[in-house]
């Protein structure tokens, strides 16, 4: 199903405007997130409330639905402290105002108790949607939440739509631009696959 983009928003796409944005976007770049949170929290919710202080493009629940928050042309705050020397070899400083950010929903690193693999929050999240491994950037063996079918499914319709308009030849995770600070998306995504996947049907479609 191919998404398309008309006046910087995903078409048939909710939208729940985030006052955490503003600014002219020059898009160099898709930033990948995950929210640390599950199902029963709605993060484009969130993001709508000024005290979040944080905000994306796009909110990618796990089902797969989509919600947007800031429209593609204006700077969303999500990168925060951050940097990345880019494919055209300029050296960029907090992305902001080059990234599009899709933040998507997932618990993020879980940990190990006598009742099962557990998040931050003390959410119990069942074994069948785990994977233990260690972040590429170090830190302890934990469990990371697996993301759904249906989440990667969406967030590649939307990146191939996101590159194909705004001409993006670069997406990378918020633990690429903010090693130690950030671990999102962190190993349950296959950043290499998808990355590779978005920039080859972009390719074949050009
Ligand atoms: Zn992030």
């Amino acid at each position: 199903m191919a998404i398309s983009i008309s006046n910087h928003r995903l078409a048939g796409t909710p939208y729940v405007p985030s006052p955490n944005s503003g600014g002219a976007l020059q898009p160099k770049f898709i930033v990948i997130h995950y929210t640390a949170s599950g199902e029963g929290f709605d993060t484009a919710a969130y993001f709508a409330k000024r005290a979040a202080k944080a905000s994306a493009h796009l909110v990618i629940r796990r089902d797969g639905t989509l919600v947007q928050c800031t429209p593609f042309n204006m700077i969303a705050w999500h990168a925060g402290k951050s940097q990345w020397t880019g494919v055209d070899g300029k050296h960029y400083v907090n992305l902001n105002r080059h990234a599009i950010g899709l933040e998507i929903e997932n618990w993020g690193p879980l940990r190990k108790s006598a009742a099962g693999w557990v998040s931050w929050s003390g959410t119990l999240v069942d074994g069948s949607r785990v994977v233990a491994a260690r972040h590429k950037f170090g830190g302890p063996d934990c469990g990371w939440e697996l993301f759904t079918e249906a989440q990667v499914e969406a967030a590649f319709e939307a990146a191939r739509a996101i590159c194909a308009v705004y001409g993006i030849a670069e997406i990378v995770g918020h633990d690429d631009i903010a090693p130690g600070r950030k671990s999102d998306p962190g190993p349950a995504w296959d950043m290499e696959g998808f990355r590779a996947g978005v920039l080859a049907a972009n390719k074949r479609v050009a």
